[in-house]
């Protein structure tokens, strides 16, 4: 897999601060197997889920919104905000939701099933995006496009542009983590044969995957890791990149300023001690204000049923 997106500008930092506390709360509406299943992401990691205590769990409070909001609603298909994407939308509503009635029972194949939906969608919640649209993938040119767009649309229900915007390839940029393409990781869709030129020869053709992958868990583990001298690093990488980006909208001393107030906060609020360097040059001279919050806006990841 994979790559983690790093936010847009003022998002990043938040995510930067969430990705390297030690509790990130998710509120349950129900479910055991849910709180198990994705408990998996977390190994290695410094992060937690705080579900609250079992059997009930904690229940969403929309005066007090939960950073991961779960819900279980089987006529709304399984979908999840990315990363900090859901602390933007929708506070008062779920930011991930598991399109399944009931787990089924152990051994049955749609249990496994359900446990890799779980798995998908925890790792978009967690930052993740689709491994078939890594920049590494080039799965681009394996699809065969006027087929996809017909007959995978009826079937699905999905329009062209939710189609590409779940399978068309992101591009390459210092603000996605990429690695070297994973056929194995949970994030990569399994298509039909039909759905690529070569068929199942495509190197894009992938049996169903339903848990991590090594890369999967080392990429969390890199991602949120453990070790505060590897967190900070992180930080720090994270903060040159929105160094940079923040240097190209060339934005002056009161607008840094502003910028800068609203990162303390964030680490405030995360009880994070950490000084992240930024190297910036305010534009002195002023001029129309840039947009600052240039984050992807598309939206929540749906999957097909
Ligand atoms: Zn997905």
């Amino acid at each position: 897999m994979l790559k983690i997106r790093v936010f847009g500008i003022h998002l990043c930092l938040t995510a930067v601060v969430l990705g390297c506390s030690t509790v990130v709360r998710a509120h349950s509406l129900g479910g055991s197997f849910f709180v198990e299943v994705a408990s998996k992401w977390l190994e290695g990691t410094s992060l937690t889920f705080d579900f609250g205590s079992a059997p009930q769990y904690s229940s969403c409070v929309a005066s007090h919104p939960s950073d991961i909001r779960v819900a279980f609603a089987p006529a709304a298909g399984s979908w999840s905000y990315v990363g900090t994407d859901s602390l933007r939308y929708d506070l008062d509503k779920a930011s991930l939701n598991i399109g399944y009635a009931s787990v089924p029972p152990p051994g049955s194949p749609n249990r496994t099933e359900l446990e890799g939906t779980i798995l998908h969608e925890v790792g978009h919640a967690l930052g993740f995006d689709h491994e078939h649209q890594s920049p590494e993938a080039h799965c681009d040119q394996e699809f065969d496009w006027p087929k996809i767009y017909d007959r995978y649309g009826a079937l699905s229900g999905w329009s062209k542009d939710k189609i590409d915007f779940n399978f068309k390839a992101l591009v390459a940029s210092e603000r996605l983590w990429t690695t070297p393409y994973d056929r194995q990781s949970i994030m990569h869709y399994y298509f039909e044969p039909w759905m690529f030129k070569k068929g199942a020869a495509s190197s894009c053709f992938i049996g169903h995957n339903e848990m991590l992958s090594a890369t999967d868990t080392g990429l969390i583990q890199a991602a949120y890791s453990g070790a505060i001298a590897d967190q900070n690093k992180v930080l720090q990488d994270r903060a040159d990149t929105a160094s940079e980006k923040l240097a190209d909208l060339n934005l002056n001393s009161n607008q840094l300023s502003k910028i800068g107030v609203e990162i303390g906060k964030t680490l405030a609020a995360q009880n994070r001690e950490l000084t992240l360097q930024f190297n910036l040059a305010p534009d002195q001279r002023g001029g129309p204000t840039p947009e600052i919050s240039r984050c992807d806006t598309k939206g929540a990841v749906p999957e097909p049923k």
